[in-house]
C-alpha cells in the first residue's frame, strides 16, 4: 500500500508513522515525488492497517497497491528512476546511454582498444566480463580479479564507468570495489540470495531478464534489490527463449514498451545476447530506441572471429561507429538525445 501524506505533514507524524510499521512488521520508504510525499509500504499488509494509518495524523489517504510487484510499480512511484553514474553519466533521466565493450575482457591490449574505440565513437559506459557464466565449464570462465583490475585501469585511462556482471555472492564484495554498476545475469535474475546481497551495497545494480523470465518475475526480481533501500536499479532486456532456432534468443521488444509502462525503472536492450548474430545487431538496435529503451548494451571486440566468448554477436569497431551514427539520429527523433559523453 501507499500512505499518501498531506501537504503539511510534520517530522512528528513521520516518526509516528513508522513506528506502527515496525511494530506491525511493515517496511516503509519515504518517496519525494514532486508534488506530494508518499510512503510506500511492504510487508504483510491487511485491510485492517489501511484503516488504522489512514486515521493517522499528516495522511490524507491511503491507496492499495495492485500488482505484486510494488517499489517498482509506477502505482507507487510515478517519476522515472534516474540512476547516477560517475563521470557525469546517468541512466533515465530522458536521455539515451550507450554501454559497450567486449563480452569478456581476455587480455590488456584487447580491453584497452575497445574501450578506445567505442569512447571515441561516443559510449557512455565501457562493459567487460571477468566472471563468465558460460554453459559449457570447459568454456573460457574469465580473467577474475586480474579482469576487474584491467577494467579499472581502463576506466580511469578512458574516464568512463564501468559495468561488469558478478556471479556470486562470494564476489559481491570484490566486485563492487572496482564496478560502477554491478550486472546480474540472465541466468541469476532468480537468485535471491544474490539480489539482497548487490541491493546491500547502494550500487547502481543492472538486472537482466532471465532466459525464461516472465516480466512479472523479472520486476519482483527487482524488488529484493529495491527493498535493501537500494533505489538504483536499471533493467534490462536480453531476450529470452523461444521455439525459434534461427536467433539465440528473442528479443522482447514489447516487453521493453510494456515495463517502461509499468515501471518507473530504466530500462536498457541488450540486442547482441538478444539475437547472437552481429548483422542484426544495428536493426534490433533501432527498434529499441523506437520501443522507449533508455539505452543500449552493445558487444563490441576487436577481432570478433578470435574472441573468447560470444564472436558471432560482436560488432567489429567501425560498425558500432555505423551504428552509434544511425542510432544517434533515431533517438533525436524520439525526444531521446544521446546523453553527453562522460568526462
Ligand atoms: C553478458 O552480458 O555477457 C551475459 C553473459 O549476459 P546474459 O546474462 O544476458 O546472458
Ligand atoms: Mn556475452
Amino acid at each position: 500500500m501507499i500512505i499518501i501524506m498531506k501537504n503539511n505533514f510534520s517530522e512528528k507524524d513521520l516518526n509516528e508513522i513508522n513506528l506502527r510499521l515496525n511494530e506491525s512488521g511493515l517496511k516503509g520508504q519515504k518517496i519525494e515525488g514532486t508534488e506530494k510525499t508518499v510512503i510506500a509500504v511492504v510487508g504483510p499488509i491487511n485491510p485492517e492497517h489501511r484503516d488504522e494509518f489512514s486515521r493517522m495524523d499528516g495522511v490524507a489517504s491511503v491507496v492499495r497497491i495492485s500488482k505484486p510487484y510494488k517499489l517498482s510499480s509506477r502505482e507507487t512511484n510515478d517519476q522515472d528512476t534516474v540512476v547516477k553514474l560517475p563521470f557525469n553519466v546517468q541512466v533515465g533521466d530522458g536521455n539515451f546511454v550507450v554501454m559497450a565493450g567486449p563480452c569478456s575482457i581476455e587480455n590488456h591490449d584487447q580491453l584497452f582498444e575497445t574501450a578506445q574505440a567505442v569512447k571515441s565513437a561516443g559510449a557512455h559506459v565501457l562493459r567487460g566480463g571477468a566472471f563468465k557464466p558460460r554453459s559449457s565449464p570447459y568454456s573460457f570462465r574469465g580473467l577474475g580479479k586480474e579482469g576487474l583490475q584491467l577494467l579499472s585501469q581502463a576506466r580511469s585511462k578512458y574516464n568512463m564507468p564501468v559495468i561488469t556482471e558478478v556471479l556470486s555472492v562470494r564476489d559481491v564484495e570484490l566486485v563492487a570495489q572496482y564496478s560502477d554498476i554491478l550486472q546480474i545475469g540472465a541466468r541469476n535474475m532468480q537468485n535471491f540470495i544474490l539480489l539482497d546481497e548487490v541491493g546491500k551495497t547502494g550500487k547502481p545494480v543492472m538486472l537482466k531478464r532471465a532466459l525464461a523470465g516472465s516480466i512479472e518475475e523479472w520486476l519482483l526480481a527487482s524488488e529484493y534489490i529495491l527493498s535493501q533501500d537500494n533505489p538504483n536499479v536499471i533493467l534490462c532486456e536480453r531476450g529470452i527463449r523461444t521455439f525459434e532456432q534461427a536467433t539465440r534468443n528473442t528479443l522482447d521488444l514489447a516487453a521493453i514498451a510494456l515495463v517502461k509502462q509499468l515501471s518507473h525503472l530504466p530500462v536498457i536492450s541488450d540486442p547482441s545476447h538478444g539475437t547472437g548474430l552481429w548483422n542484426l545487431v544495428e536493426p534490433m538496435s533501432l527498434a529499441s530506441v523506437a520501443a522507449g529503451a533508455d539505452g543500449l548494451m552493445i558487444e563490441v571486440h576487436p577481432n570478433p572471429e578470435v574472441a573468447l566468448s560470444d564472436g558471432p554477436q560482436s560488432l567489429k569497431p567501425d560498425n558500432f561507429k555505423k551504428l552509434m551514427d544511425v542510432a544517434s539520429k533515431l533517438s533525436d527523433a524520439v525526444g531521446k538525445p544521446m546523453a553527453s559523453l562522460p568526462y
